[in-house]
């Protein structure tokens, strides 16, 4: 190492304290990198001096080819249901835990590296990361991020200058990623085809380092399964409420911390309907926007089996009390939901308010076709008396003024003045998403080695609810021309 550079002192504790749940692995030694992204405040936030990762050794840190003190490199094993089948040995095939660090607020993060090569867990895969969907878990990170939805976060996108083959040659790349920890529900379900000893050990892990209130809990791991819950209720409500569609909730892309991870073939809904499914392996639309919160339930009810016998000695009691916990995620999910589509209609919590309301903001949406971003946005000009912008909405004067008539009656009510409650719309309604065709349309550039429109795009998506002139392109919907929009998996 350098001498004088700061660098972050790394930890091992998930290869320390839970040594069946991987296999120690060395990254792939790229000889001619080229650093195409540095997350310059994430950097900081957990320990680096950013110029030094722009050095020789900080890249070649960044592919896991430069070993700081205290890096042990391990790839680590999960299982996992993928589209409802149970595969018992995925893990890392093109990943590796390189280690934690305690950042800026005491919090430990794992930094973890996607595109790094053949390991055991590669199965029939090449261990290798395209530059374009890499690029793509930068920007739907940061995204999600300033639209205040947990999220995994890349630290560094470093280009390889190989050739990696799919359905044509694409440049290949590593991602650096930060995440709270990449413990999964798959995590639970690989050391489940170990013994029960190993989920003990791997809950009392989870336990420590994401709900450590917990560790004296009466019935602590039915509590456990409880709190993961609680945060996946609210991170599945966040991202209905902003129309976010992941593509692939497997059990191995669920995380026990409540973040989002794995940013394969999701996208953003233009046109408001649950159906909307982007991904093109997802035939049966299990992934469908409004099949969310019922796959997330479905996930936990795997965690929970992995769980039973830690819940009660009697298999039927610990079978009846699981199924008591995972039947309350519906109520769950509701309230976080409702929560958030009260905020974005400006409405108080005193507010008395049919949820009804929602419901049929969201069915007028759909019948009319129309776009759930601009839509949302343009409520907050109804409250401010001003009709005058083009919208799609105020061309419905009937069928958008019946439904406007209740909501209008309950803001009446709030004492605060008819802008204050427009600006609180407008915190929680972007007016930018990472449109899906803005964002491919900057991929591509980028994969051939124009970073401008993925700049310009960044700038845009770090400020999303500020309206700023000279940024409608990035409002427009979809163009009819990309009719069909489908992302890849397997990226
Ligand atoms: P993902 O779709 O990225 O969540 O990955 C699902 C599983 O497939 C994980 O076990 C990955 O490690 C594995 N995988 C995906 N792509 C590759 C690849 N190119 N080489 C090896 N394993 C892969
Ligand atoms: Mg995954």
């Amino acid at each position: 190492m350098p001498s004088g550079a700061r660098v972050p002192v790394f930890e091992n504790t998930f290869a320390r304290d839970l040594p069946d749940m991987f296999e120690p692995w060395a990254a792939a030694v790229v000889e001619r990198p080229e650093l195409l992204v540095l997350n310059e405040s994430l950097a900081r936030e957990v320990g680096f001096d950013p110029e030094w990762l722009r050095t020789t050794d900080g890249v070649r840190f960044l592919l896991g080819n430069l070993e700081l003190p205290g890096i042990q490199t391990v790839a680590q094993g999960y299982a996992g249901h993928q589209f409802g089948g149970f595969s018992p040995r995925l893990g890392d095939g093109r990943a590796l835990l390189l280690g934690e660090v305690i950042d800026g607020n005491g919090s430990r993060r794992d930094l973890h590296l996607k595109g790094s090569g053949r390991t055991r867990f590669s199965r029939g895969g090449d261990g290798k990361a395209a530059v374009g969907p890499m690029l793509r878990e930068h920007v739907i990170g940061e995204a999600m991020l300033t639209l205040g939805i947990p999220t995994t976060r890349a630290l560094a996108v470093v280009a390889t200058n190989e050739l990696i083959p799919r359905d044509e040659m694409l440049p290949g790349a590593v991602l650096c990623r930060v995440a709270s920890s990449h413990l999964r529900v798959g995590s639970f379900q690989y050391a489940a085809t170990m013994s029960h000893d190993h989920v003990r050990r791997l809950a009392d892990y989870a336990i420590e380092r994401h709900y450590p209130l917990l560790a004296d809990a009466d019935d602590r791991y039915l509590a456990f399964l409880d709190a993961v819950m609680d945060r996946q209720a609210f991170l599945i409500a966040k991202w209905m409420s902003i129309g976010f569609i992941h593509g692939v909730m497997n059990t191995d892309n669920m995380t026990i911390s409540g973040e989002t991870i794995d940013y394969g073939p999701c996208a953003f809904m233009d046109t408001y309907s649950p159906t909307t499914v982007f991904s093109s392996i997802d035939h049966q639309g299990r992934y469908a926007f409004g099949n969310q919160p019922h796959i997330a339930q479905w996930n936990l009810a795997r965690l929970a089996e992995t769980l039973l016998p830690l819940l009660h000695s009697d298999k039927d009691e610990s079978i009846r009390i699981a199924t008591g916990a995972i039947n309350l995620f519906p109520a769950r999910f509701e309230h976080q939901w409702e929560l958030s589509m009260r905020a974005k209609l400006g409405l108080t919590a005193e507010a008395p308010v049919d949820t009804g309301l929602f419901h049929s903001l969201l069915t007028l949406f759909e019948n009319h076709h129309i776009d759930f971003t601009n839509g949302m946005r343009a409520l907050s000009d109804v409250v401010r008396g001003r009709r005058e912008r083009e919208h799609a909405l105020f061309d419905l004067p009937l069928a958008f003024d019946t439904w406007a008539r209740p909501w209008l009656d309950a803001l009446s009510h709030d004492p605060r003045d008819a802008n204050d409650i427009a600006d609180a719309m407008d915190a929680v309604n972007p007016a930018y998403i990472p449109r899906n065709h803005v964002v491919e349309t900057a991929l591509a550039a980028a994969s051939t080695g124009d970073l401008t429109p993925l700049d310009s795009l960044m700038d845009v998506l770090l400020d999303p609810f500020h309206e700023r002139d000279g940024l409608e392109e990035y409002t427009r919907p979809m163009p009819s021309d990309w009719d069909g929009y489908q992302t890849f998996c397997g990226t």
